[in-house]
């Protein structure tokens, strides 16, 4: 394996001024992978100052938006040209299946592809006409970067997540600084490399590696941040948004879920059954909007769960390298051990455990787990209640369509939700009854670039992904001029 020792600022790697590094871990052999720079607040400092000066001196917020988006192909094409390689990287870091480490490649060079389209129309875009009701005055509404950006980023779809807030941000006419996930590193620093060999002035993207508290918290509390962007955990979220509060810096929050999907008797059971394992077992449930809690009416309470039982006992488990394998490891130790106390706690509080929930036999090593289906799950449970970010899903039944929808709104979350039906006027009912920020109609999970993502409640604050991702990334500036002859006239008589 190549180096991961230096952190990209200013267009230019260097050596952490503490000079400390961290491992990452193969998590299918617990194996060490690399040994990654360890940021710590001066290196932060260095980075934000690089963005800082290519934002206020530098020639990115003033190219013309086409110019940005040509940048941003090319770093599109960065990807693309190294799919195969990459999505290696990200399957050793992550553990993750390899078709669907290329699938989120793939959408991470889409992204930079569709923001670079939305920088293409930014120039004719970036002024709109204002009618005012004093025709003595015209105005435009102009739209211009929010400045430096912050990105922390977590670890379950590393690339892509990296990708959500960098191809907006910098279509903007952002600079930033991104930290990736401790857990993760691996294809940010790889990103670095594309962004260079793309041409992208030196100091728009820097990419810095480091834990939590030592590079994430000083990343949040840097006095030359204008906005912060983070996707992760409630707790985290809080006091990312804490930090922002002290200057008021812009702050935009994609964090947890515990996402509901509704499943009515009279929806096809294998259909079912199909979309409720996609919405929970793909990237080992390590998914913010998996559908972890799911609703049946009681018609197809029992032959759903005897069918789902039986798929979820055939899942392939294995290291994501391995041809055919649909369940890879979880992360890391720590996210298989609070995995794993979940399950315990479920089995305490009184829920059925339907199927797995153990270490798979014959996969000794790698944080494997097999996938686990808990039935009769009271409402006031922990496991109903809370994340797990695992391959757990946790089922209940219900009778009526007030009944779904009570239980289903009941929680502190509203990322996503699901609902299924051949009654299609019933389930655009329901849908727009939900309190989630994203509502799948007889499917889950799939997402698309040019639609808007987000949560309600606690599952965070503004939207990502399509033009609303952009406008993340802007400020919105009047400018006002008096266009009459006449004086004004207040004053000077
Ligand atoms: P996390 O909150 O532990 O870490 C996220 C990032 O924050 C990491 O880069 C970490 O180093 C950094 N960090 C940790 N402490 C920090 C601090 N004090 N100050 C600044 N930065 C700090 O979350 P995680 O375990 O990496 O990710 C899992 C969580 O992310 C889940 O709750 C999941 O639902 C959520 N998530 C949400 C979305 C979404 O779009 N809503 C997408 C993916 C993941």
């Amino acid at each position: 394996m190549k180096s991961y020792e230096q952190l990209f600022i200013n267009g230019r790697w260097i050596a952490p001024v503490k000079g400390g590094t961290f491992e990452t871990v193969d998590p299918s052999n617990e194996r060490v992978i690399a040994n990654v720079a360890a940021a710590t607040a001066e290196d932060i400092d260095l980075a934000v100052k690089a963005a800082r000066e290519a934002f206020d001196g530098g020639p990115w917020p003033k190219m013309r938006g086409a110019e940005r988006g040509a940048i941003l192909r090319r770093i599109a094409k960065g990807i693309r040209d190294r799919l195969p390689e990459l999505a290696e990287i990200e399957v050793r870091d992550n553990g993750k299946p390899l078709p669907e480490a290329l699938w989120d490649l793939g959408d991470a060079a889409g992204c930079f592809e569709f923001y670079a389209g939305l920088a293409d129309k930014l120039d004719d875009a970036a002024e709109q006409p204002v009618t005012l009701s004093d025709d003595r005055f015209s105005s435009v509404a102009r739209k211009e970067p929010v400045g430096v950006a912050g990105a922390i980023i977590p670890w379950n779809f590393p690339m892509l997540m990296a990708a959500w807030k960098v191809a907006p941000a910098l279509a903007a006419g952002c600079t930033m600084v991104l930290k990736p996930s401790e857990l993760t590193p691996l294809t940010a620093l790889e990103l670095a490399d594309i962004a260079l060999k793309a041409e992208l002035p030196p100091g728009v993207l820097n990419i810095v590696t480091g834990l939590g508290l030592d590079a994430g918290a000083p990343l949040s509390e840097h006095p030359g941040i204008d906005k912060l962007a983070f996707t992760g955990s409630v707790p985290t979220g809080s006091r990312i948004m804490q930090a922002a509060a002290r200057d008021i810096k812009n702050v935009s929050l994609e964090l947890g879920g515990k996402s509901p999907f509704i499943v009515f008797d009279d929806s096809d059971l294998e259909a079912a059954v199909e979309w409720i394992m996609f919405g929970i077992f793909w990237n080992q449930g390590e998914v913010c909007s998996a559908t972890s809690r799911v609703l049946v009416q009681r018609g197809l309470y029992e032959p759903l769960l005897e069918r789902l039982a039986q798929e979820a006992r055939k899942l392939t488990i294995g290291s994501g390298l391995e041809e055919g394998v649909l369940l890879g490891p979880l992360v890391s130790r720590g996210q298989y051990d609070k995995v794993r106390e979940a399950i315990a706690r479920g089995q305490q509080e009184g829920a059925r455990l339907v199927t797995g929930g153990n270490r798979p036999t014959g996969l000794e090593k790698g944080y494997f787990l097999a996938p686990a289906v808990f039935a009769d799950v009271p409402e006031d449970s922990w496991i109903w209640q809370e994340e797990i970010f695992g391959p757990v899903v946790c089922i209940r039944p219900f009778d009526d369509e007030a009944e779904a929808l009570r239980s289903a709104n009941d929680s502190r979350f509203g990322l996503a939700a699901a609902v299924m039906s051949r009654d299609l006027e019933r389930c655009e009912r329901v849908a727009r009854a939900l309190r989630a920020g994203i509502v799948w109609i007889n499917c889950s999970q799939p997402t698309f670039t040019e639609a808007p993502w987000g949560g309600y409640k606690q599952s965070g604050i503004g939207r990502e992904l399509g033009e609303w991702g952009l406008n993340n990334y802007l400020e919105t500036k009047q400018i006002t001029r008096y266009d009459s002859d006449r004086p004004w006239g207040w004053y000077i008589k």
